[in-house]
């Protein structure tokens, strides 16, 4: 038996601290503290990584405050186009959708992918289908919108057209959320879910539902979920990358997802960030922005959650 291991992000797209009312700031660190417990509630029935990681990103694809399920970022042309991957490190075994429009929690359907579909990854309508099929809740793609996404889509489309209101942040656009587990059993697993971002184009997929990119996780090295602005992630096939490191280079996970951050994607001035657990249990929350909503429970079942560089307790278990 091992101690079980959680992790999350809700991107690292934060607003700055002054833009939103305190009760708004303790409202997110809630959602994040109530995610981690419903993973946790897995991890300490004796579930499975896997299973642990879908039960906390189905919490944050429900909260408005992340770029994921209810809440996402909308297209150029005011849709949802929704991106998920899930990887289990103990087989290998994974699965995605991308650009579905109907899955309310499109994390259920990348593990529906995973382990009904023989496929690794669905696209667009054959994926809202085959998660319709798989008996999963479906929404109309409006029921994703929220009057922050409007606000932002019509900020940047006034900037484009040469009136701009105000300069368009990493926030306005940004956003993804993801977790990371080890089981008692020392499984690993990886979960990524994700709207894109505000104003991308209708069909782009990014690098949340690619396994390797935004997501990748292995048994006996470590279990990673990348945010950030996906096409760079794509290129450095980022996920897989620290695991990568740390195989045949030996770096510590710290290292490796350290190297990535904070001098591969900010060399390209690229706001980026991730959670990842190695085997050992240790967690790495590494981001090079303002601020990234992230939390974690140690083996001793203390909440810590945090949206900028301040850490709460947010209790026990
Ligand atoms: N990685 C996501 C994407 O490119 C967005 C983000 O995390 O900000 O789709």
């Amino acid at each position: 038996m091992t101690a079980p291991v959680l992790a999350l992000h809700g991107g690292c797209g934060t607003l700055a601290q002054e833009l939103l009312p305190t009760a708004e700031w303790d409202e997110v660190r809630a959602h994040l503290a109530q995610a981690l417990r419903a993973g946790w509630s897995v991890l300490r029935a004796g579930g499975s990584a896997v299973h642990a990681v879908e039960a906390t990103v189905v919490v944050l694809e429900d909260s408005p405050h992340f770029n994921a399920g209810h809440g996402a970022a909308l297209t150029r042309d005011a849709q949802h186009e929704l991106d998920a991957s899930l990887m289990d490190g103990a087989t290998l075994q994974a699965g995605a959708v991308c650009t579905v429009r109907r899955i309310r929690n499109p994390i259920r359907a990348a593990r529906a992918v995973m382990e009904h579909s023989g496929c690794v990854l669905l696209s667009g309508p054959a994926g809202d289908d085959f998660a319709e099929q798989q008996g999963l809740a479906m929404v109309d793609n409006h029921w994703f919108t929220t009057p922050r996404r409007v606000k932002a889509l019509a900020d940047i489309q006034a900037g484009r057209a040469g009136g701009a209101i105000r300069p368009v942040s990493e926030a306005d656009r940004h956003g993804t959320v993801g977790a990371v587990a080890r089981d008692a059993a020392g499984h690993l697993a990886a979960g990524t879910s994700t709207g894109g971002f505000n104003d991308k184009p209708p069909g782009r997929v990014g690098d949340s539902p690619l396994i390797g990119a935004g997501t990748y996780a292995m048994n006996g090295v470590c279990a990673v979920s990348c945010t950030g602005m996906g096409e760079r992630f794509i290129r450095h096939v980022a996920a897989y990358d620290i695991a990568a490191r740390m195989r045949y280079a030996h770096h510590t996970l710290e290292q490796a997802a350290s190297h990535l951050v904070h001098d591969l994607m900010h060399q390209h001035r690229i706001g980026a960030g991730l959670v990842a657990v190695d085997a050992q249990g240790q967690v790495q929350a590494p981001f090079n922005t303002l601020g990234m909503a992230r939390g974690w429970i140690d083996a001793t079942g203390q909440l810590r959650v945090a949206t900028h560089q301040e850490i709460f307790d947010a209790g026990r278990a």
